[in-house]
């Protein structure tokens, strides 16, 4: 109940980055790279007091600009790309025998990834190397995108605006690249952060357009954007996952079972097996850190098997974020994850691997899932 809009992570005592923002965009010499998460479209609306269908991404990209972000990307891009990275590793992880008797488990809540980290330590080299959406999509704004326009890793500053508090610690990675040493993302604003940068800025936000983000990484698939839903990203990992074992595309929507159906209907927890190709996977999406918990004691006590679990720290996923608007007592996580399905089924691409910038930029640049540039710039060691 009434913890969904906190943050679980004890973040509590919460660092106000819209300063930062603003010095950078005010600094002549700094390029702003801004990108959106999938979960922020789903909430942002709310404390200005739009109705849900006007607060599109598109108008979060003209606040933005208008505030004077130089360039606006939408992270479902990098989400698809976190997909064939992770979906790339789980099939080699999975098919070498490496996930007998133990899954790999999803990397990309740094809230997960910190409670594994303190309280589950021989657990850590089971996680996905993969980075986050968010990490990833520095590391492209500041490699391949910085070099597309003909500038230094060192002009670019990259905000990521979030509905997480947690991203805040996360940016703290390294990120080195030639010459550069430095940082993916060098600021992190929330969902309420965005909200307060508009307040600030006198935008009224009637008066917001919806405008597309920018190139050359501009699309992003509906499997994408259900990475801020729990059970998302292994839905959208397992779409791609099927398409690299068969060759063929499966129905978007057979991996659904995944999905939360509502708080009360279970504990946080969806289970599943699939059989593709004659091998089974065994999967589960967990959801709250005391869900989690519980998954892992069951796990170890050997009641539970599964080759790979997606865990994420806020309860429903990052719809329920600790950045988000807060409503007192009110259950909204769900509502915004049905917003969210909504935009993968009404989405043209609903496959990671079918996202025509991604298949561009490995071309381009990383060459393929797992390649020695993308392990370089894309994966860390936890
Ligand atoms: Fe952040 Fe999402 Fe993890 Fe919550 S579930 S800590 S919002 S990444």
């Amino acid at each position: 109940g009434q913890c969904i809009t906190h943050c679980p992570v004890g973040a509590l005592r919460e660092r106000d980055d819209t300063e930062k923002v603003w010095e950078a965009i005010a600094d002549q010499k700094k390029i702003v790279v801004a990108q959106v998460a999938p979960a922020v479209r789903a909430a942002w609306g709310e404390e200005l007091e739009m109705e849900p269908e006007d607060a599109t991404v598109g108008k979060i990209m003209d606040s933005l600009k208008r505030m004077g972000v130089d360039y606006v990307f939408d992270t479902a891009f990098s989400a698809d790309l976190t997909i064939m990275e992770e979906a790339g590793e789980f099939i080699s992880r999975f098919t070498n025998g490496e996930l007998k008797s133990r899954p790999m488990f999803t990397s990309c809540c740094p809230g997960w990834v910190r409670f594994v980290k303190s309280q589950y330590p021989h657990l850590v080299r089971q996680l996905s190397t993969a980075k986050s959406p968010q990490q990833m999509f520095g590391a492209v704004m500041k490699t391949y995108f910085a070099e597309k326009i003909g500038v230094s890793p060192d002009d670019i500053y990259t905000v990521s605006v979030m509905p997480c508090v947690a991203k805040k610690g996360e940016r703290e990675k390294e990120l080195f690249y030639g010459e550069y040493a430095g940082h993916d993302i060098d600021a992190v604003i929330t969902t309420r952060e965005l909200v307060k940068m508009i307040r600030s800025a006198h935008i009224c936000p009637d008066t917001l357009q919806d405008i597309e983000s920018d190139r050359p990484m501009q699309s992003g698939s509906g499997a994408g954007l259900i990475f801020g839903v729990t059970g998302g990203v292994m839905e959208a990992a397992l779409r791609t996952a099927y398409h690299t074992l068969t060759g063929e595309n499966p129905h978007a929507d057979i991996f659904k079972p995944v999905r939360s159906k509502g708080f009360d209907a279970n504990s946080g927890v969806q289970e599943a097996d699939f059989t593709i190709n004659g091998t089974t996977l065994r999967i589960a999406a967990v959801s709250g850190l005391g869900n989690t918990r519980n998954l892992l004691e069951r796990m170890q006590r050997g009641e539970v098997q599964y080759d790979f679990v997606e865990v994420m720290a806020c309860p429903g996923g990052c719809v329920g974020g600790g950045g988000q608007p807060i409503h007192d007592g009110e259950e909204l996580a769900h509502e915004r994850g049905k917003k969210l399905y909504g935009l993968d089924s009404d989405a043209e691409v609903r496959f990671s691997h079918e996202n025509e910038d991604i298949a561009v930029i490995y071309e381009e640049f990383f060459d393929k899932p797992l390649s020695h540039r993308a392990h370089m710039l894309l994966h860390t060691e936890h």
